[in-house]
């Protein structure tokens, strides 16, 4: 499989209803060990990514990938107040600088792209694997990608960043508001790692539509 300027226009669009769907189970996860606001948060940062996708259909510009992602990556700094927002732009504007002019790219870019995203999140959020934050299932996304030999399958990009949410659970946070939560924090998904499931949940049922032709 090859990956699409197209693609990832419905990959944000995804993204950003999937965002809306599950608004109150990501607040409830941030009331639990943070601030509440992360629901709300995703939702304008995606929001602002669509409305701002739309304007430049209408405007008839042409995209390339990276064009995409760091447009994307603006109007997450611009549109979301909250630690995520910085770390899910840092995430874009990474993955655009592997792109660059490309706009049809195989799993190997895909991978390169991701390596660079997990880069950038770790320097930004000085954070590493195994913390209970967002990193964690970027980190396990990318591994499978590492391991596949072509665009790993719909179901398993979607089990795998599932896995790695859930796992979240199991041990205590040590980074963002949740580290202040400390052993208290162990039992509960971690907000932004849910948030992070939703939008690869978004890139697996982008390329299953694919992979139904
Ligand atoms: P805030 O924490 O500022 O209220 P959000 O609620 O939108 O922002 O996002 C919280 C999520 O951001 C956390 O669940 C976690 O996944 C992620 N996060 C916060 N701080 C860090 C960090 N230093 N490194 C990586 N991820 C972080
Ligand atoms: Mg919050």
């Amino acid at each position: 499989m090859i990956f699409t300027v197209n693609d990832t226009i419905r990959w944000l669009h995804k993204t950003s209803d999937k965002m809306i769907e599950h608004v109150d189970y990501l607040t409830v996860l941030d009331d639990a060990i943070g601030d509440g606001d992360h629901g709300h948060n995703m939702v304008s940062g995606f929001q602002a990514i669509v409305n701002d996708l739309i304007a430049a259909e209408k405007s008839e510009v042409t995209l390339n990938l990276a064009d995409l992602l760091k447009r994307s990556s603006q109007q997450l700094l611009k549109g979301v107040g909250g630690a995520s927002g910085i770390l899910y732009a840092t995430a874009f504007y990474k993955m655009a600088t592997v792109f660059q002019t490309a706009t049809i790219i195989n799993h190997r870019t895909f991978e390169k792209a991701l390596a660079e995203a997990v880069r950038g999140i770790r320097n930004r959020g000085n954070v590493n694997n195994g913390e209970k934050t967002l990193l964690d299932v970027w980190v396990a996304v990318l591994s499978l990608f590492e391991q596949s030999d072509a665009f790993p399958k719909s179901e398993l990009i979607e089990q795998t960043a599932r896995k790695a949410m859930d796992n979240t659970k199991t041990y205590a946070a040590t980074k963002g508001k949740a580290a202040l939560y400390e052993e208290a924090s162990l039992g509960h998904i971690d907000p932004g790692a849910a948030s992070t499931y939703y939008l690869f949940a978004s890139l697996a049922e982008t390329c299953k539509e694919n992979e139904d032709g």
